[in-house]
């Protein structure tokens, strides 16, 4: 088991994962590309009683 942590780009929400994550995939669709301002945003599932989000 590994630990993650990180958090949006304005730094208002940070989150802790505490399971690596179950996969991973990169979404090329215009609602992703809006927003996060790319050509696709890189997203990764992990179940949601190994994740911890702080909204400061
Ligand atoms: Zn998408």
């Amino acid at each position: 088991m590994s630990a993650y942590q990180g958090g949006c780009a304005c730094g208002a929400i940070r989150y802790e994962l505490k399971a690596d994550p179950q996969f991973s995939f990169r979404c090329h669709c215009r609602q992703c590309q809006r927003i996060i301002g790319a050509g696709y945003a890189s997203q990764f599932m992990v179940p949601r009683h190994r994740r911890r989000n702080q909204v400061l």
